[in-house]
């Protein structure tokens, strides 16, 4: 009977040290160092219950029995921890958590290691022989009884913890890990509690004796799945690898965690993501600091390198979002490129190329709502439309592009000779209208006069010869409390009468429209 439970712990503890360095050699997430830990604390345990069985003598006994509890105290909290980390209940391991969880074991451990001062612990003990070898026989004293109760309670709350993700998972492959891992931490509770009713039966350390089976079922899962392994470091590669910068909130709205691209982000703005509180990270910075307690997508520019560039801001909530807790997933995405083409377009399919002009389509997309607005503040609004003259006999004389480069004067000159509020489109071939805000007829036909005499004055170059050319006007405008009725067409149709009688007085003229006397137009 000694020397099979001896070869069986001989066994174990070669296992446990086996497992101890795949884990410290293989693992990269973030519970490796957790469950090296675990298996290291087991492989002690072990060891020292093969010693105290292979001793015939008290006071070794004693000595290994101490050597056990090296490890012993603190198997029940590394249990749990794992469960937390691989489960994602938490995310990484605070100052707090650690306190609180190992305060008992720490304890534990040096009133077992000062025991023959105050008895805390066990309060008497002695060697018996059963089953034709020596085992440690103890009496327990009252701290004995708290750590087997903080034992039983680490490893209940690991067996609750498995059993609700068991149960909230949806992919089957992964809820069979769970399931994997919530069989393997049954047998240690199993184990504890035989230890605490039926030790004396048989003098057998059962917790001793189911951990390597509970640990080769995980071993098990490890080389079938490689669950420990493959879903968490996939999930952690493409989080940390992501092109969106990534900062996760834990309650509080703390940074639980972020991704290289979202360091970059900050580095930008001199900010080192630590472990506080958005609020108290981003003080400085209260635009983004708002954007960042917001549950919508929202735009955030920055120049980094001496560029301007754009970021969408998103939040995701993270778990159940009913519960009140606000851990979320703000994702950081730049969108520079994006807006760089969606400006191209926009100007592509909103500016006339030759003219620089706004084109026909634009610029009725534009007079419609100023229209509306002079109409509803009783705003005065004038319109000029042009017609270059004779533009067909430039095209004809010259060639195509000497006509090209009449437009793209034109356009030129009625960029620089209005205001940068009016609004001016090519709307025909050689055709130009011209919106004047709050502008009354006068005031445009002035304006209009002095345009068509600074356009006569203009010269076009082509093979050293100055190619002038001439524009007509049509003026009319609108005046709410006079026709409160008409819309954008009516005017532009105003003007264009009045552009066709320009034209038939003889060209390079400024005509106004008069409102009809008698029914007929002016
Ligand atoms: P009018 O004095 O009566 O206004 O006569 P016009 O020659 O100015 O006008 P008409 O309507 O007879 O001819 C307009 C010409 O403009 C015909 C067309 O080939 C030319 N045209 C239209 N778009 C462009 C363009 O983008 N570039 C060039 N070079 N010519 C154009
Ligand atoms: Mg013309």
């Amino acid at each position: 009977m000694k020397i099979l439970l001896s070869l069986y712990l001989l066994f174990a503890v070669i296992l446990t040290q086996f497992f101890a360095a795949y884990f410290f050699s293989k693992g990269r997430t973030s519970y490796r160092k957790v469950f090296t830990a675990l298996v290291l604390c087991i492989s002690v345990y072990l060891f020292g219950y093969l010693m105290i069985i292979n001793t015939g003598n008290l006071q070794e006994m004693i000595f290994w029995n101490q050597f056990q509890y090296l490890g012993l105290s603190f198997i029940p909290t590394l249990w749990l921890l794992v469960a937390l980390l691989y489960t994602k209940t938490i995310y990484t391991l605070r100052n707090r958590v650690v306190i609180l969880l190992f305060c008992i074991p720490v304890i534990t451990f040096f009133l077992r290691l000062t025991n023959s001062w105050h008895h805390l612990f066990y309060v008497n003990w002695e060697m018996r022989e059963i089953l034709g070898y020596f085992s440690l026989y103890l009496e327990r004293g009252p701290w004995y009884y708290v750590n087997i109760s903080y034992t039983i309670l680490c490893l209940l709350l690991t067996i609750i913890v498995y059993s609700l993700v068991y149960l909230k998972e949806r992919v089957v492959h992964t809820r069979y890990h769970f399931l994997i891992f919530l069989f393997a931490s049954l047998l240690p509770l199993i184990g504890v509690v035989l230890v605490i009713v039926a030790f004396n039966v048989w003098a057998v350390d059962y917790a001793a004796l189911v951990m390597p089976i509970s640990l080769l079922i995980i071993g098990f899962g490890i080389l079938k799945y490689d669950f420990l392994e493959v879903r968490t470091l996939a999930r952690e590669t493409i989080f940390e690898n992501n092109f969106s910068g990534m900062v996760i909130l834990g309650p509080e709205r703390r940074v639980v965690d972020y991704n290289t691209a979202a360091k970059k982000f900050f580095d930008a703005l001199n900010i080192s993501l630590d472990n506080y509180s958005i609020e108290h990270l981003l003080k400085e910075e209260p635009e983004l600091l708002e954007i960042f307690k917001s549950d919508v997508v929202q735009d955030f520019s920055l120049v980094i390198d001496g560029e301007q560039r754009f970021f969408e801001i998103d939040a995701v909530p993270l778990g159940d979002s009913n519960n009140g807790s606000k851990r979320m997933l703000k994702s950081i995405r730049d969108v520079t490129e994006e807006r760089k083409i969606q400006e191209k377009l926009k100007i592509l399919a909103t500016i006339d190329s030759l003219s620089g002009l706004y084109n026909r389509l634009e610029f009725m997309n534009l007079a419609k709502p100023e229209f509306a607005s002079s109409k509803r503040h009783k705003e005065k609004l004038s319109l000029l439309m042009m017609d270059l003259y004779n533009f067909k006999n430039i095209n004809d004389t010259f060639g195509h592009a000497v006509g090209d480069e009449v437009i793209r004067e034109m356009g030129r000159a009625i960029l620089s000779s209005f205001r940068k509020s009016d609004i001016a489109g090519r709307i025909g071939g050689e055709e130009f209208a011209l919106l004047l805000k709050n502008t009354s007829l006068e005031e445009a036909t002035k304006a209009a006069e002095q345009f068509r005499e600074a356009i006569a004055r203009k010269k076009v170059l082509y093979e050293k010869q100055e190619i002038s050319f001439t524009v007509s006007i049509g003026v009319a405008a609108f005046y709410s409390h006079l026709d409160n009725s008409s819309n954008i067409g009516d005017l532009l149709k105003k003007a264009d009468d009045a552009l066709y009688k320009a034209k038939a007085k003889g060209r390079n003229c400024v005509v106004v429209y008069m409102e009809p006397l008698n029914g007929s137009k002016n």
